[in-house]
């Protein structure tokens, strides 16, 4: 650190002129009914200009003939750091070099960081992300693990999004 940094309060007053720069901006843009200019009120209010850098959602690939890549190695799972991939496999007789597929397929958005070192770790490139944002907000952690019927899906689907559900109503107080 340079003697301007060491002294520290010089750097204090900085990082609170930038800080107090933005609240009072964001004020006056809440006064002047301009909400939004800075903040978006997610979910309410969806952006649509995401980062490039956003990795999107998981898909699944298929086979030519329809059946689903995964041959439920469980590599992915392992892989994962937030624990939230889940898969049940069955036997699959009818193809010998690919004896084992998933039966259920699940990744709980709940917990999910998007930091892809599930794709990362697939052998059989049976796990892409693609260029969507899934539709989470709820109120209800179980509607938001990803079932087959997302993960096969892969156009967006968010897109008319689904208006946020009102608020459950409150439980009387006994
Ligand atoms: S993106 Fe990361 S956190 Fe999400 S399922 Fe894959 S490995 Fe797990
Ligand atoms: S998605 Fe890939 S890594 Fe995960 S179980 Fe299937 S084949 Fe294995």
């Amino acid at each position: 650190m340079g003697l301007r940094e060491r002294i520290y309060i010089i750097e204090v007053l900085r990082g609170l002129r930038i800080t107090g720069a933005v609240f009072f901006g964001n004020m006056w843009k809440w006064v002047t009914f301009r909400k939004g200019a800075l903040t978006t009120y997610y979910p309410e209010e969806r952006r649509s200009d995401y980062s490039p850098n956003n990795r999107g959602r998981h898909v699944l690939t298929q086979r030519a003939n329809g059946e689903v890549q995964c041959v439920s190695c469980n590599l992915c799972a392992t892989a994962c750091p937030a624990y939230c991939i889940e898969i049940l496999s069955h036997a699959n007789f009818a193809d010998p070099a690919h004896p084992k597929a998933p039966e259920r397929f699940e990744i709980d958005y709940s917990r999910c960081i998007f930091c892809g070192f599930c794709v990362e770790a697939c052998p059989e490139d049976a796990i892409r992300m693609v260029k969507d944002i899934p539709d989470l907000p709820g109120f209800d952690r179980t509607a938001m693990w990803g079932k087959m019927d997302l993960l096969l899906h892969w156009h967006p689907i968010t897109s008319p999004r689904k208006p946020y559900p009102p608020a459950p109503p409150r439980a009387e107080a006994p």
